[in-house]
């Protein structure tokens, strides 16, 4: 996986000539390629890639040219790079992704110094400082920001830019693989609901936030405010064109701010909720989880569900679960709302077609028993139709 890292420089005044002379150079020479190739397109001849510009520059341009001989003093790697910069231009600009190849303006462009590593040594980064090629090193602004190279990253290439006279690295960095955690040789199934908020199949039940006190007085609080807001709606509506209009208005706005907080509040509560189920279920790190594709918009148009839905945020949940999983290597399966994970016996794989929403235990004639949201999860892990998130 790789990651970029961007932070304020303090580079020597002889750094910051450098840096600046390659800019310069780099913006020089993306300008450069542009007006030749528009120059032999004018000519009626063939366009030129980067690395064909490249070697005409070097072979040709310079050998007549002697007093441009100054592009040399720069880092090559700089140079080459601005020269591919500008070709990328060129050929979003022929699959019509973008305009025609401006040139770049001194100081209002955003041409950058690129490096990258060549060497063992180059790009070494420590606490406080960075070893840049032909820069050497360089203090950084903020310690320990970027990881160092003692801790493991390896920091592939970068750019350093120049902006309102501050100068800053950015950095692409290969995080090491090892950062993922070794799985266990188990799965999880989840079953999700309106009791309980998730059943999951090691025995592990996350509530409903809805159900628990601290919400239903919040939400009590709320409604109490909004019927006083529309209370003040009405009284607005009776004083209309009467001299305590204003002071009503200025007070219906403070009410309003009253009600849209105490909003906030519940759906942060709830959005922690999510975030707290989702980090204690991966951190048992199962090498799979299994969880129903949710038909949360079916559910949504059934009025006496939507609300209980909505608030109980399954598809944020989803959504986070699944940047999780990917992030840690886990498999999450995705099983069809159609398998029958509520009335299939988990002991002896018979159908229970009459189980009702109202039964909370599942009784099978097999003599199996057990609640009836944790036999779904059990289902739920082990399925074995699915597809992979
Ligand atoms: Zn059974």
């Amino acid at each position: 996986m790789r990651k970029s890292y961007k932070t304020e420089i303090n580079p020597t005044q002889e750094q910051i000539q450098k840096i600046n002379k390659t800019i310069g150079t780099c913006r020089f020479i993306y300008n450069f390629y542009i007006a030749h190739n528009k120059e032999l397109y004018n000519k009626g001849e063939k366009f030129m890639t980067a690395k064909s510009f490249s070697v005409w520059l070097n072979n040709e341009f310079l050998l007549n040219s002697p007093e441009y001989l100054w592009i040399k003093d720069v880092s090559s790697k700089s140079v080459k790079k601005s020269m591919e910069n500008a070709y990328t231009a060129f050929t979003r600009f022929f699959k019509k992704q973008s305009r025609f190849p401006r040139f770049k303006k001194k100081n209002k462009s955003d041409v950058k110094m690129y490096f990258v590593k060549n060497n063992p040594k180059d790009c070494f980064c420590e606490r406080h400082r960075i070893n840049i090629p032909t820069l050497g090193w360089v203090r950084l602004k903020e310690k320990g920001y970027i990881p160092t190279t003692k801790q493991g990253y390896v920091i592939k290439s970068g750019t350093v830019s120049c902006k309102a006279g501050r100068y800053y690295v950015s950095v692409l960095i290969e995080i090491p693989d090892q950062n993922k955690p070794q799985l266990n040789d188990f799965g999880l199934g989840i079953d999700l609901g309106l009791k309980d908020f998730a059943v999951i199949s090691n025995g592990v039940t996350k509530k409903n936030i809805n159900k628990t006190e601290r919400i239903r007085k919040l939400e009590k609080q709320l409604k109490r405010e909004q019927r006083c807001l529309s209370r003040k709606y009405e009284d607005l509506k009776k004083r209309n064109n009467k001299m305590k209009g204003e002071a009503t208005r200025q007070n219906i706005q403070k009410q309003v701010l009253k009600v849209q907080k105490l909003h906030h509040k519940i759906d942060n509560i709830r959005t922690d909720h999510i975030n707290k189920c989702v980090n204690e279920i991966v951190k048992t790190k199962p090498s799979y989880i299994t969880i129903e594709d949710l038909n949360v918009k079916g559910m949504m148009k059934n009025k006496h569900l939507s609300k209980a839905v909505a608030s109980q945020k399954f598809y944020e949940f989803r959504t986070k679960l699944e940047a999780k999983c990917k992030e840690l290597g886990m498999e999450l399966r995705i099983v069809d709302r159609w398998y029958p994970s509520s009335k299939l016996c988990h002991e002896c794989g018979c159908i229970k077609r009459d189980l009702k929403l109202s039964d909370r235990e599942y009784i099978c004639e097999c003599g199996y028993h057990a609640d009836r949201d944790y036999n779904a999860s059990l289902n739920l892990r082990d399925a074995i139709s699915y597809k992979i998130a």
